[in-house]
């Protein structure tokens, strides 16, 4: 005698319980709260169910036509019914346990696909941050020059309502001399250079994207000659030519919103970016675009004929004499003093190249920003 332990659906009762069942002389006999009821394998309705299909279901129906069914999940118990069912019963049941496997399949590749949807966005961050440096170059190599122009336009009018940009005068007048010197022979650019000093003691200057080179009197007071300027500014051009400041821009949005930038338009673009721009004085460049910075900056002196001692010079001196008042244009370096090291090396490279001093009075210059 087999017995097969399940679920029966009693409409007696109205109840579903856990139930035993037998196999005995060509019936199902299960125990229900009312006694034992017997079903003729004749009558027996074998169905699959449960949610993976798990579960066989022995149906049948009374003399008064109510419907009682046993529900088997265990395996054990489902072997033991295809084994002391008649064929015709049995295949029945076999086939249900194919319709399992085959649901529990489905299932498996279902579970994959979810569990793949939650992990691609963890796959696509590790990718995004194996491919950020190439990303971020794809993202600003997308964004047309009218972008640098708008996000130096805010900027300028940032730093005129601030008050503290001074129009007029020697230093203004010097820091546009040696801007146009060094921009006469600079490689084609689409930007449109523009070079303004700013009222602040701090020893910096910094450029915009788009062209607006700003200088503080603080850096032109400090400078021993317009030399030093020009180093200065010829870095910061450099910073310009290469887009640093709208890459660095793009990185610190972080990179869904920089690739929205890149498959965006334009004004969209500029509107992510004027956010970023607010903190423009405070972008710190990387490593390698300070050197680029610093390598091309030399290239425009050597072109410009202007001598490119001026900014190791500056440096050095600042070190000497500034003790701990490190200025901003070089804080953002914490290599300092590699840099430093770094562009003598490059100087000695190129080696001395034909000079033309600017004619500049730079006492005047430097008596026009004293306080
Ligand atoms: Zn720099």
């Amino acid at each position: 005698m087999t017995t097969i332990g399940g679920v029966l659906h009693d409409p007696e009762t109205g109840r579903s319980r856990r139930s035993e069942g037998r196999l005995e002389s060509g019936a199902l006999v299960v125990q229900a709260d009312g006694g034992e009821r017997r079903a003729s394998f004749d009558a027996l309705e074998i169905t699959t169910g449960g949610w993976q299909a798990q579960a066989v279901h022995l149906g049948w129906r009374d003399a008064e036509g109510r419907a009682w069914a046993l529900s088997v999940e265990d395996p054990a118990a489902r072997a033991a019914l295809a084994a002391a069912l008649p064929p015709a019963l049995a295949a029945k049941v076999a086939a249900s346990h194919a319709a399992e496997r085959k649901v529990r399949r489905s299932g498996r590749l279902a579970i994959a696909l979810v569990s793949a949807f939650f992990a691609f966005p963890l796959v696509l961050i590790a990718l995004l941050f194996a491919f950020r440096e190439p990303l971020l170059d794809w993202v600003v190599a997308r964004l047309p020059p009218a972008v640098d122009a708008q996000i130096g336009q805010l900027t300028a009018e940032q730093v005129k309502a601030s008050g503290k940009l001074i129009e007029k005068g020697p230093a203004v007048d010097a820091v546009q001399a040696i801007g146009a010197r060094l921009l006469a022979h600079a490689p084609a650019h689409p930007h449109e250079f523009r070079f303004a000093v700013m009222e602040d003691p701090s020893l910096n200057a910094f450029a915009a994207p788009g062209g607006f080179v700003v200088v503080h009197t603080g850096l032109i007071a400090a400078a021993d000659g317009p030399d030093e300027v020009a180093g200065v500014l010829g870095h910061e051009i450099a910073h310009v030519l290469r887009r640093h400041s709208l890459r660095q821009m793009a990185f610190e949005l972080g990179l869904t919103a920089a690739i929205q930038l890149a498959v965006g338009s334009p004004d969209g673009a500029v509107a992510i970016l004027a956010g970023a721009a607010q903190q423009l004085s405070g972008l710190s460049f990387s490593r390698e675009q300070e050197s680029e910075a610093d390598r091309l900056g030399f290239d425009l002196l050597q072109a410009a004929k202007l001598p490119g001692e001026g900014l190791p010079r500056f440096f050095d001196r600042l070190a000497r004499e500034g003790g701990n008042a490190i200025p901003a244009f070089l804080s953002s370096h914490p290599q300092s003093e590699e840099r430093r090291e770094a562009l003598a090396a490059e100087l000695r490279r190129r080696g001395q190249w034909p000079t033309e001093p600017l004619a500049l009075d730079w006492e005047a210059v430097r008596a026009s920003v004293r306080k």
